[in-house]
């Protein structure tokens, strides 16, 4: 499908909870549209492993900002994004379990969701971009071309995050306890008081518990061809 903004300006925002398949699809509609992809979640996750490892308490703001004083973090956009922060590149870790907690943590940091959304509005100015996050079409892109709210079943995300980790093979949790993680995330990120998880106004609702990811594809598709 060709896309008829395609030599204009015009940014894709998707919003949802873990789990429900927004990187898939933004991915392929990147590719589709011939537009870059931004996956903000892997911001929270690079800052959040950095944190860690220099042994930071990732709930606590003042142990968190000279940290963020100091942050050099790059992102290579590409087939797949690779983050680098103060030099090293995180790219390898920032999707072991730990870091998933970490960054739900981190990311409830006002001073953090400041310096990080500041990154992604200028990548977004410069260039086309679908970015997917939790706060991208209320907060980060309130003027965004197009917003979808992307979500499933908690037992679906689940699922789908259990056989992804399985597919991996390293330290599996059990279903029940992903499901827990899952639950628990979606309760920070939509209970935290600055730019918590919801689905803006204006956004699309897409439920992917049912569908394929083509299917869920094709359907935005037809959706921005329209527009
Ligand atoms: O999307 P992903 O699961 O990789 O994101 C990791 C964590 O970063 C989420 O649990 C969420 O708390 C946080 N996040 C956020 N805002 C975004 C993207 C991610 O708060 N725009």
């Amino acid at each position: 499908m060709t896309m008829k903004h395609y030599d204009k300006h015009f940014n894709i925002a998707l919003d949802g909870p873990s789990g429900a398949g927004k990187s898939t699809i933004a991915k392929a509609l990147a590719k589709n549209l011939g537009i870059i992809y931004l996956d903000t979640g892997a911001m929270y996750r690079g800052l959040a492993y950095v944190a860690v490892k220099r042994g930071l308490d990732v709930t606590d703001e003042e142990q968190i900002k000279p940290l963020l004083k100091d942050l050099d973090m790059r992102i290579i956009t590409g087939d797949v994004q690779q983050i680098i922060v103060n030099g090293e590149n995180v790219t390898p870790y920032i999707r072991e379990h730990y870091v998933s907690k970490a960054a739900s943590d981190i990311s409830a940091l006002p001073s953090v969701r400041i310096k990080l959304v500041e990154l992604q509005r200028e990548i977004a100015k410069k260039d086309s971009v679908v970015l997917d996050g939790r706060d991208i079409g209320t907060y980060v892109l309130p003027d965004a071309e197009y917003k979808f709210y992307v979500t499933a079943t908690p037992e679906e995300r689940a699922k789908r995050r259990f056989l992804q980790l399985s597919e991996k093979g390293t330290d599996v949790p059990p279903y029940e306890k992903v499901l827990a993680d899952i639950a628990e995330r979606d309760y920070n990120d939509s209970h935290r008081s600055f730019a918590p998880l919801k689905q803006a106004e204006d956004a699309v609702l897409l439920d992917t518990t049912n569908m394929s990811i083509d299917e869920v594809v094709n359907f935005v598709l037809n959706i921005l061809e329209r527009k």
